[in-house]
């Protein structure tokens, strides 16, 4: 088990900073965020400190999916949610701010602004296709991306 003294969220493992738990298990605990983007808002993490989405031990990414998958139904089922989204942020120019891996579970509420005032945070349109193909070419390393 891999534990970073400075790490905030490594504290709220160890017992050292308050947080509302919702469920743990051995490999990973799920609290509430302190900074809400919807009214039930929840962080999952691995006790395991690892940085981010390219460090996390795999069989620890495929138990904070499991977790996940547990409190997006707890938001259902005890919350009302109408939908749930997960997000993970792996990179500060991806929105990280706290660099031991966490995934978001964000219940969403159809027509209910007070507790769900989240938009869509990119404008879908089509893309050009060759910019899509090009794209898709350098994921299975044919070619640079530009
Ligand atoms: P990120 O921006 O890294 O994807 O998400 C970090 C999340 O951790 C933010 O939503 C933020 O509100 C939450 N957070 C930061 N510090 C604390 C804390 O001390 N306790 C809890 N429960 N959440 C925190
Ligand atoms: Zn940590």
């Amino acid at each position: 088990m891999v534990t970073d003294p400075s790490c905030i969220f490594c504290k709220v493992i160890a017992g050292e900073l308050p947080s509302s738990r919702i469920y743990e298990d051995d490999r990973t605990i799920a609290f509430m965020d302190i900074n809400p983007g919807s009214h039930g808002h929840a962080l999952v993490i691995p006790r395991s400190h690892a940085t981010d989405l390219h460090s996390i031990d795999a069989d620890d990414l495929a138990a904070v999916t499991a977790t996940a998958q547990k409190v997006a139904g707890l938001a259902v089922e005890h919350l009302g949610a109408d939908g749930v989204n997960l997000l993970n942020c792996a990179g500060a120019d991806a929105w990280q701010t706290v660099f031991h891996f966490h995934m978001h579970v964000i219940p969403r509420y159809a027509g209910q602004p007070e507790k769900d005032p989240l938009v869509l945070p990119w404008q879908p349109a089509p893309g050009d296709p060759d910019r899509i193909a090009q794209a898709a070419a350098a994921y299975r390393g044919e070619g640079a991306d530009a």
